[in-house]
């Protein structure tokens, strides 16, 4: 019998484990590890771990759910997503201005506040469009207003800081607000708009950090806010010294072809950032947006997006750049407008056709949306389920913050002939649930 000290042993064992020789698991005991010995053992990371990491909240069930359905089933009729068909993007425009203009003329790193005659052509378009005077130190080029709302969020609040946003609102449809650590205060949206008069309580008992705000065809509601309400907003806004976040993405679908002007406008002390984007109006593709906010803002961006990416590539800022300017811009709008007036006939046609004793709704004057009650109640997931099996998708109102009984049909997607059967499988599955 050899007398082996105890503690020789245990060390023995360490030593063993530590080369990867032997292997210890609870409840097992010990045993020679299967990797060769002498190589170091292999342990895949713990992937969930990471999957569940970071300060990103997973995006809502409901989106999700609905954009695997439009994955899965091409032949789905589309009333859900936020962005025009193909066949509203200036395709031709774009590439007649790329033969006409050697592209790209340059391809290094830009300006992470932007490639500067975007910038340029986009002082002359805010002027001639938007009544917005500025220049263009005070103008950051975004890839698209979720990317401005990002920054903002991000970059200029804190986590626990209060905001008001619209109820409906495009804001609660995107977890981002709550990501960064928002606590968010719903101002209530009705036919003329968001009403600005909660503001100031919710200040006095939140202490309100910034206001959110989709003055122009809102999505979801398509209204558009009174003259009233957008001097209340400013005047509310200045005398608690609070910014304003004006995302305008929708202003120049106005039918009738004369965009309100914005509160950025008729702004008298600078309490307002302006975004916009070229997503509703030329084509999401095109990923551009733009922010129009005190220099100190803008360079405080830049400089994050130095962190982030650079900033955007050169050759879209390049063909925006030359979009803007061209003589295709203008015609492109109006064309844009009378298709699109043309599709929310359709579906106010076939809603009235289809669903007169289900549905109410206000016609909306410009934007890509439609906001719909429901007389019965119904389950939003259910509704959404039975109009996937029926071969359409729509977004359920609950996405944007409000009670379920509503829902958003988008007609900027669909194809014109696509409306009506659209409305007509919706019909069937709402019916088949109220039965
Ligand atoms: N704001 C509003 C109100 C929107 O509806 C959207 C798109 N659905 C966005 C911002 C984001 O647009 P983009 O990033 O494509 O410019």
């Amino acid at each position: 019998q050899l007398g082996v000290n105890r503690s020789t042993v245990i060390l023995a064992f360490a030593e063993l484990r530590s080369m990867g020789i032997i292997e210890s698991r609870s409840g097992s005991g010990t045993c020679v590890s299967n990797t060769k010995w002498g190589a170091t053992p292999k342990h895949t990371p713990n992937w969930k771990r990471y999957a569940e990491g970071g300060s990103f909240l997973p995006n809502l069930p409901f989106l999700r759910r609905i954009r695997e359905a439009l994955n899965q089933n091409t032949s789905l009729i589309d009333f859900a997503s936020g962005e025009l068909s193909g066949d509203l993007a200036p395709l031709d425009e774009i590439t007649k201005l790329m033969s006409e203009h050697p592209f790209p003329s340059y391809l290094g790193y830009v300006n992470p506040q932007g490639y500067v005659p975007l910038r340029q052509a986009l002082v002359t378009y805010l002027d001639q469009y938007r009544g917005i005077r500025t220049t263009e130190s005070s103008i950051l080029i975004t890839s698209g207003s979720q990317q401005s709302l990002y920054l903002i969020t991000q970059c200029l609040l804190s986590p626990g800081d209060a905001v008001a946003i619209e109820d409906p609102s495009y804001s609660y449809s995107l977890p981002m607000f709550q990501s960064a650590g928002l606590r968010l205060f719903r101002l209530p949206v009705d036919r003329e708009g968001v009403c600005p008069e909660e503001i100031r309580s919710l200040h006095k008992k939140h202490r309100i950090k910034m206001i959110f705000t989709n003055p122009n065809f809102q999505n979801p509601t398509g209204t558009l806010l009174s003259e009233q309400r957008r001097s209340q907003l400013l005047e509310i806004a200045s005398e608690l010294g609070l910014p304003i976040v004006e995302d305008d993405p929708y202003s120049l679908t106005d039918y009738e072809g004369i965009p309100r002007p914005p509160l950025k406008s008729i702004d008298p002390i600078g309490s307002i950032i302006y975004i916009g984007s070229f997503s509703k109006i030329a084509a999401s593709g095109l990923r551009i947006g733009w922010m129009v906010a005190p220099h100190s803002i803008v360079e405080r961006l830049a400089d994050a997006r130095q962190q982030m990416d650079f900033g955007l590539s050169v050759i879209p800022q390049q063909v925006a750049a030359q979009f803007l300017k061209s003589s295709y811009f203008e015609p492109h709008l109006e064309r844009l407008r009378m298709q699109l007036l043309f599709k929310r006939d359709l579906l106010v046609e076939a809603l009235n056709k289809e669903l007169p004793d289900l549905i109410q709704f206000n016609i909306p004057q410009g934007g890509h949306h439609m906001w719909c009650k429901l007389i019965s109640a119904v389950n939003d997931s259910k509704l959404l389920e039975e109009a996937i099996k029926q071969g359409v998708v729509f977004v359920p109102g609950s996405v944007y913050g409000s009670d379920s009984g509503f829902v958003r049909f988008t007609f900027a997607r669909a194809k014109a002939e696509e409306i009506g059967p659209g409305i007509v499988r919706f019909a069937k599955a709402l019916r088949e649930l109220i039965r």
